[in-house]
């Protein structure tokens, strides 16, 4: 998306750095904005990032001429010198920034109508994608008539694919099937609506991107609801993060970690050395699983890590 505008307010300024690769050298610097939606961040390329040091937290800003791109499945607004960037501008107005404000939850604590709940977890098993129509207008089923589509409230029109997307999640402690709708199925699967639809008559094509999503780390913000057909919980996806961080999933694990626990973290940073992050057990267990890793260390570290990473330094 180029020429993009956008208005928000500050919420949070990290510091400039300078970067030097074969090709070019430059500086770059970023800062987190939000408004009634939802929160983003703004990269600043250039001369442009010399304007951070002006900027403190619940300023407005103006950016005009920026492009977005997508970072580690997650969009961002970059400002180079082609674009400007006003601290303040007279006449904008920011109503209160929504904050995402999830609880990090292992599977096997998740219950029924919780809420804003966040997994870090694996894919271990995928389903087809299930197609539908629905109203353009409402976003409704739609029913086939004559060839054409009729909306319970619109009456006839053209309907457009909608579609939900099913995934077996498991973070070691359990595992939980998650479902995706729409836009969350093209933030999954980093796919425009146009590719996915491509799918609906090609179901063979999607085998590769079930083939591609199994054994993948993925982050699920969402809402767990009790299905009364099958008598289990779900997870209904309401944001998807495709490619945590490692490091910073690991260290945001080790901040959220309680104080008292401490003076286990020989055996806790044990667990982290494998790389299986999710199997670090949740606080109010802590004790007796810790123990069990202590007891045998053989299977612990014989895990299949889910991803490499260096110990962190904090
Ligand atoms: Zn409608």
């Amino acid at each position: 998306m180029r020429n993009v505008e956008i208005a928000a307010k500050v919420q949070q300024v990290f510091e400039v750095r300078e970067f030097q690769t074969e090709t070019r050298s430059g500086k770059v610097g970023s800062f987190i904005v939000g408004d009634e939606t939802g929160t983003i961040r703004v990269v600043l390329w250039g001369s442009q990032a010399d304007k951070l040091s002006q900027l403190k937290e619940n300023d407005i800003i103006k950016v005009q001429s920026a492009y977005v791109k997508e970072n580690r499945g997650r969009k961002e607004v970059h400002l180079g010198d082609q674009g400007s960037l006003d601290i303040n501008p007279e006449g904008e107005s920011i109503g209160e920034v929504k904050k995402i404000n999830s609880t990090r939850k292992s599977i096997n604590e998740l219950a029924e109508n919780m809420q804003d709940v966040e997994v870090l977890g694996t894919v271990v098993q995928v389903y087809d994608i299930k197609f539908f129509d629905v109203c353009p207008e409402c976003g409704k089923k739609t029913l086939p008539k004559e060839g054409s589509a009729i909306c319970s409230q619109h009456g006839s029109v053209t309907s457009t694919s909608s579609y939900v997307f099913n995934a077996i999640i498991d973070d070691g402690t359990g595992n939980i099937r998650a479902a995706f709708f729409r836009k969350q199925v093209e933030n999954l699967l980093k796919k425009s609506q146009d590719e996915i639809v491509e799918f609906r008559d090609s179901a063979e094509k999607f085998e590769q991107v079930k083939h591609d999503l199994l054994g993948k780390q993925i982050k699920i913000v969402g809402r767990v609801n009790k299905n009364m057909m099958f008598d289990r919980i779900e997870l209904i996806a309401q944001l998807v993060f495709p490619d945590p961080d490692p490091e910073e999933e690991i260290k945001r694990l080790q901040s959220e970690k309680p104080a008292e626990s401490s003076n286990q973290q020989g055996s806790v940073q044990e667990s982290t050395d494998t790389g299986s992050v999710s199997s670090q057990p949740a606080p109010e267990t802590e004790q007796s699983q810790t123990d069990n890793v202590q007891q045998s260390p053989v299977s612990e570290s014989s895990e299949k890590p889910m991803f490499n990473i260096d110990k962190p330094d904090s």
